[in-house]
């Protein structure tokens, strides 16, 4: 047998935040970090020590012995640990830009944690004038800078109060598959190989709608999900291969309610974490609501900037398009397509009603659809959805689905639809686009951790990047060089 061993020994550490040192003139305390800055006053060091919640200055004097003769050898961006104790500056010397300008730490013990070569690029400015590349490159530095730090967390935030705003509301958040189907939000879809069934693919969601919808039927009612969507489009300034949307589906409800239910959120969102941001709002303190004919036509897009004056970064004009038209002609296809997607329920009276206005005239009909609008970007869209089986069968066809194929798609979506399914209704607001006009970015790829470049590379990690070939061998793949670019 074993002896009975000893208890383990754990140690928490002491260690405090800069931000806390406030509370503690006249004791010795642990701060660790980055060295973010350091001047030599003749034998006297100062340096800034970086952590999450900002700087403060540390004085390590000659007479500090060690840590004196630590402090020489120290370099921009090492990580340390110190001790010392929490002062006064001297009268003159403070420095009312930081928060903790009034006071500084006197060294006595410095721990190099790790070294750090010389960065790649400087990161006390914004850093908009570096090469992107090299920027995402690096990212984990580049993401150091207070711009991209603040972004980030003020996502978190922002993703936060969605969460438990929906939280308090009935909404449960439920996960859906990233592996999955084709779904037809109108773009390429990305594929993953199975590797057990030759010859067979998964795609990546573009959004969730299928599953959402179906857990309406499964009786949840209330659904929302922070989710990835994945739209293989061609390069386009300002999109990402994915993208984050605030995905939500509601059960027994009509466009009011779920439009209502968006406006509620925002603007508590933007009030509680903005309250700097001018509102644009209608006479009753509601976001105004506009036609997609009158969009059309008095501001030739049907994702208006309705803003009183453009050149004021604060103002935030929120939108709700409504009365979008059900299909719109495809030439390329020669066919109907939705305009937002085929599960959106055309206003008509029944399956008969809209065989005829198809026939007569398919630009005619108008859809349940309604966009969410801000500043002149369309941060989001939705729909009721159509939930009698043969009028969706109906639409499909009419978007030049044979009957065949239209089993073959969404008999599994049909087939649900057999069992009960409660009228329903949903909407996506994406969460990059929101993040980004509120922290007055140029493009969502300063608000997203660790974004792809314009043209759908990630160039610190090396994506997309070849395979080996025994990896290839397992999916049953071949690849044609003749067809490469
Ligand atoms: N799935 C739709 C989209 O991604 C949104 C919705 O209809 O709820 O645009």
């Amino acid at each position: 047998m074993l002896p009975f061993s000893a208890e383990p020994v754990y140690t928490r550490s002491v260690r405090i935040l800069t931000s806390e040192i406030l509370e503690k003139k006249g004791e010795k305390v642990e701060l660790a970090g980055w060295i973010d800055s350091r001047r030599d006053h003749g034998k006297i060091i100062f340096f800034d020590l970086r952590d999450r919640e900002g700087l403060v200055q540390l004085v390590a004097a000659p007479d500090a012995g060690e840590a004196h003769k630590v402090a020489e050898t120290l370099r921009p961006e090492w990580v340390v640990s110190v001790k010392g104790e929490v002062k006064d500056r001297p009268k003159g010397t403070e420095n009312s830009n930081l928060v903790t300008g009034q006071l500084e730490i006197a060294v006595s013990e410095i721990t190099v944690l790790a070294k750090s070569e010389a960065l790649p690029f400087p990161i006390d400015g914004d850093g908009y004038e570096i090469d992107e590349e090299t920027r995402m490159k690096y990212r984990y530095i580049d993401l150091r800078r207070k711009r991209l730090t603040k972004n980030i967390r003020n996502r978190y935030k922002v993703i936060r109060f969605m969460r438990e705003f929906l939280g308090e509301r009935g909404f449960a958040e439920v996960e859906t598959p990233i592996l999955s189907k084709s779904t037809p939000e109108g773009a390429r879809d990305y594929l993953v190989p199975s590797r057990l069934y030759p010859g067979k693919f998964y795609a990546l969601p573009q959004s969730p709608q299928q599953y959402k919808q179906l857990l309406m039927i499964a009786g949840l009612e209330r659904y929302f999900q922070i989710t990835r969507c994945f739209r293989d489009e061609d390069t386009r300034g300002d999109r990402q291969p994915e993208f984050t949307q605030l995905d939500i589906e509601m059960s027994f409800v009509g466009e009011d309610d779920v439009m209502g239910l968006v406006e509620e959120m925002y603007l508590s969102l933007v009030k509680k974490l903005y309250p700097n941001k001018k509102l644009k709002l209608d006479g009753s303190g509601r976001i105004p609501r506009m036609s997609y004919d009158e969009a059309i036509k008095n501001y030739g897009s049907d994702k208006p900037d309705v803003r009183e004056n453009k050149d004021d970064p604060d103002e935030l004009a929120f939108l709700f398009v409504v009365d979008f038209p059900m299909f719109e002609w495809k030439e390329t296809e020669k066919r109907w397509d939705a305009v937002h997607h085929p599960f959106t329920q055309p206003r008509v009276n029944g399956v008969e009603d809209f065989k005829n206005k198809f026939q007569s005239d398919p630009s005619s009909i108008k859809a349940k659809q309604y966009d969410f609008v801000l500043n002149g970007y369309e941060i989001g869209g939705g729909s009721i959805r159509t939930h009698d089986p043969e009028l969706l069968s109906a639409v499909f066809e009419a978007m030049g689905n044979r009957p065949e194929d239209v089993q073959a798609k969404f008999g599994h979506l049909l087939q649900a639809f057999r069992y009960g399914v409660p009228p329903h209704g949903g909407v996506a607001p994406g969460v990059d686009r929101l993040v980004m006009l509120l922290e007055r970015e140029p493009n969502i790829r300063e608000v997203i951790a660790f974004p792809k470049t314009g043209d759908g590379r990630d160039p610190m990690m090396q994506a997309p990047s070849e395979v080996d070939k025994s990896q290839l061998d397992e999916l049953h793949l071949i690849i044609n060089k003749e067809k490469e670019r």
